[in-house]
């Protein structure tokens, strides 16, 4: 029998190439879709041999064209830190509004269904703690964040849309903060800056105070999610996350004990419109899905920490990603 055919979009990113390696191992056809601003073929080059697996170096934002059959589309492809989104907020707002337009387009052409990766940024600087699916949200939408908090809110609500009006069959994930190996060292993010901070030597750089709290989950047990939810039925917007939560400054901490670095923890002005808390609530994940983070923070720090240790120093030492300059104007 023909494998079905699955669209990773972001297939060259952290979460995108990890998806791609989960459904080749479950028998799929694998087609991988980036345009590589802040992918990385490194990512999924030990796919490129495979005769299940394909790559198309395109951007979403504009028309999508897959010939043949496609039975699932996953939509990953989006810049997702803050550093990033503040240098690239046109490319972050297409490519969730856009992006997922063509998508659902493509959806409806060949009959697929299709999971759109939106958000915890959905709930802004949430005022309801930890945050339900229920909650609306705090977001300013003319703060540096808002080019992805509202082209994701915009991606959650046209996918309602294509759900109601074309009766498609749809699913949408809030991701909260995930972290593991294949994580950008440079991309800006919490663990990543301090784990590369203390390999570089330098000191940690804590912003703000260090109270605001965040709650991180293990790349494995998020997709393991993402897989469970996208073969439910379940249509409305799911919570995947961990909710065991930390303080910023707590975590330094952790990272300081995990490397042995001699470092310092300093401070640094908290971003505009940083969230002081985050955590999901994920009732209906266990309920619906029967699913539940299983990796704890110490072993997964430890994975992802061992990860970053075997770069090749010069990657250590990147800035930015090589393509991104030509973008960044
Ligand atoms: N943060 C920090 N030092 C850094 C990078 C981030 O203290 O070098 C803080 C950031 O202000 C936020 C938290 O860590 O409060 C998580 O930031 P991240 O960029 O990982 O993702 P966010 O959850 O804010 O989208």
């Amino acid at each position: 029998m023909a494998k079905q055919r699955v669209l990773i979009t972001g297939g060259a990113g952290f979460l995108g190439s990890h998806l791609c390696d989960r459904f080749i191992r479950e028998g799929f056809h694998v087609i991988a879709m980036d345009n590589l601003i802040t992918g990385d073929l490194r990512n999924i080059e030990h796919l490129f041999k495979l005769a299940d697996f394909e790559f198309y170096h395109h951007d979403v934002s504009t028309f999508v064209h897959i010939p043949g059959k496609l039975h699932y589309i996953l939509h990953f492809a989006s810049p997702a830190s803050p550093i990033d989104y503040l240098k690239i907020p046109i490319q972050t707002l297409k490519v969730s509004s856009l992006g997922t337009h063509n998508l659902l387009g493509l959806a409806r052409a060949k009959k697929s269904r299709i999971l759109v990766a939106s958000t915890s940024e959905v709930y802004g600087d949430p005022l309801v703690h930890p945050q339900v699916e229920e909650y609306y949200g705090n977001v300013n939408p003319i703060g540096p964040r808002g080019v992805y908090d509202e082209a994701k809110r915009f991606q959650e609500a046209i996918t309602m849309a294509y759900h109601t009006y074309h009766h498609l069959e749809t699913r949408i994930i809030r991701i909260f903060n995930t972290y593991g190996p294949r994580m950008r060292l440079n991309d800006g993010r919490v663990l990543p800056a301090f784990i590369g901070q203390a390999l570089r030597g330098e000191d940690l750089t804590v912003f703000g105070d260090g109270t605001q709290t965040r709650s991180f989950c293990f790349v494995d047990d998020e997709v393991e999610g993402i897989f469970r939810l996208l073969m439910s039925d379940y249509h409305l917007p799911m919570n995947i996350g961990n909710p065991n939560e930390i303080t910023i400054g707590d975590f330094a901490e952790e990272i300081v004990r995990l490397t042995g670095t001699k470092q310092k923890v300093i401070y640094k002005p908290l971003p505009v419109d940083d969230p002081k808390q985050r955590r999901p609530d994920i009732t209906k994940a266990k309920e619906i899905l029967g699913w539940e983070p299983k990796v704890s923070r110490s072993e997964g720090l430890k994975i992802t920490y061992d990860y970053f240790k075997s770069l090749p120093h010069e990657v250590l030492f990147e800035r930015d990603h090589k393509n991104f300059q030509k973008y960044v104007r």
